[in-house]
């Protein structure tokens, strides 16, 4: 048996990054960045009003109080998006919206609530808009945003290995970036194993189940940012297998389920021998102990051949959804030049006690919630590794260590969150 650490050891020494490609950078969310990122701007481009309010020479305003008000000439309006053409001398102002670029010879901006505009609004005549009572004294630079005070022209802005999230998004689309250079997702082959399976859009025969791994293993794939690539199901035949692995020549991964364990292992075990390398582990782990790693022989764009990573995991249910978790996510991850492989942890108070039986690593299902400061969890009732609603009613796992026949109740046990509740 090998521990989980050099089953993932092993795995992530067969797996490599991937190359960059250009995207729309809508696309890219949740890619790593291939590319430093130089701003050919300034942003913003100009200085603009920070407030809605009047443009003024500080100078003008150092006398002006609420019983006393300095009044200026209101000579234009500049809206966002436009250019005032007149300039700021004493004793005049022009009135401005946020965002506007602020005028030649203004230095400062006053806003609506520090003028009696709200006041000459309520008797409003053509002449009482000609002018503009201010009411404080501005310093310079009040409430303007200077030309480059984000992005200065020519800086960079985003580095290399940057994960894309909506932020990176929301600043490439900033410098006018439509696409951009990142590490391309896998292509994820996902075949089911079993005479025993039937697609969902069939009708369910006697003694048939539905094939569900394909499901919860593709949609693994997606959230982790691969790119499902579903070949459907094999029969527990050399044909048939054949013929599946075979649809898998162009993907960057494939992932099989089922067919692992100590029943069909060896049907399985020949076919991928003859179609590539293969190797069957048993991991110290519970649920998932039976694993396949290796290899088949695939072609690259150019047509050359290659080796692609084999990860084949139990059938059960959610024994192929917890190894998926813990092998073929970080296996996704470092193809997609991520360097976080590992999902968060969480130290938790058992609201029960769990068992651990053989001497394996157990992961238990668990409801995860916060209470003030510390995290509870409990379990979500019958662990068996065929009850894949418990993996619907869980949020994390509950880790008992390989040489603790139980963690009580009370006691702190390591969880790690498959989900965080902030984000539904
Ligand atoms: P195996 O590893 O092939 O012996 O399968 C172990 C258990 O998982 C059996 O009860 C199978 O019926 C079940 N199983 C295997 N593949 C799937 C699948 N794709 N969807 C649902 N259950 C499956
Ligand atoms: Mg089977």
């Amino acid at each position: 048996m090998i521990s989980v650490e050099q089953a993932l050891e092993r795995i992530l020494s067969y797996v490599e990054v991937l190359e960059a490609e250009v995207v729309p950078i809508l696309d890219s969310l949740g890619q790593v960045l291939a590319e430093d990122i130089f701003s050919s701007i300034n942003i913003p481009p100009l200085d603009n009003a920070a407030m809605d309010g009047y443009a003024v020479q500080s100078r003008d305003t150092d006398v002006a109080s609420s019983e006393s008000p300095r009044f200026l000439r209101v000579i234009d309006t500049v809206i966002a998006g436009s250019i005032s053409e007149h300039e700021v001398k004493p004793g005049t102002t022009i009135r401005i919206m946020t965002g506007a670029p602020v005028p030649k010879g203004a230095n400062s901006v006053v806003r609506f609530e520090d003028t009696d505009e709200a006041e000459r609004k309520k008797s409003a005549t053509e002449s009482s808009t000609k002018e503009i009572g201010i009411l404080c004294k501005v310093n310079a630079g009040l409430n303007i945003r200077r030309a480059g005070e984000d992005v200065t022209k020519g800086s960079m802005v985003l580095k290399k290995g940057t994960v894309i999230r909506p932020a990176e998004v929301g600043v490439l689309a900033s410098l006018g970036k439509s696409e951009v250079k990142a590490i391309r997702r896998p292509v994820v082959a996902i075949l089911a194993t079993g005479n025993e399976l039937v697609d969902i859009n069939q009708p369910l025969p006697m003694g048939k189940i539905y094939n569900s791994n394909t499901y919860s293993v593709a949609a693994l794939v997606q959230r982790y940012g691969g790119i499902p690539k579903i070949l459907g199901i094999a029969l527990d035949s050399e044909d048939s297998l054949v013929t599946k692995l075979r649809q898998a020549r162009n993907a960057d991964m494939l992932i099989t389920s089922g067919g692992v364990s100590a029943g069909d292992y060896d049907m399985v075990k020949d076919v991928l021998a003859k179609e590539g390398e293969i190797t069957f582990w048993t991991v110290r782990m519970k649920p998932g102990k039976p694993l396949a790693f290796g290899t088949i022989k695939g072609v690259n764009k150019k047509g050359a051949t290659r080796n692609i990573p084999h990860l084949g995991l139990p059938g059960n249910p959610v024994s192929s959804m917890v190894t998926f978790e813990l092998f073929a996510r970080p296996a996704i991850l470092k193809m997609m030049g991520k360097k976080n492989l590992t999902k968060p942890t969480v130290e938790a108070v058992l609201g029960e006690t769990a068992v651990n039986t053989d001497g394996r690593r157990v992961y238990v299902r668990a409801i995860v919630e916060k209470r003030g400061d510390n995290y509870f969890a409990r379990l979500t009732g019958p662990q068996g590794s065929g009850i894949l609603t418990s993996m619907s009613l869980a949020n994390g796992l509950v880790t008992i260590p390989e040489d603790r026949t139980e963690l009580k109740a009370g006691e702190t046990a390591q969880v790690i969150m498959l989900d965080w509740n902030e984000e539904f």
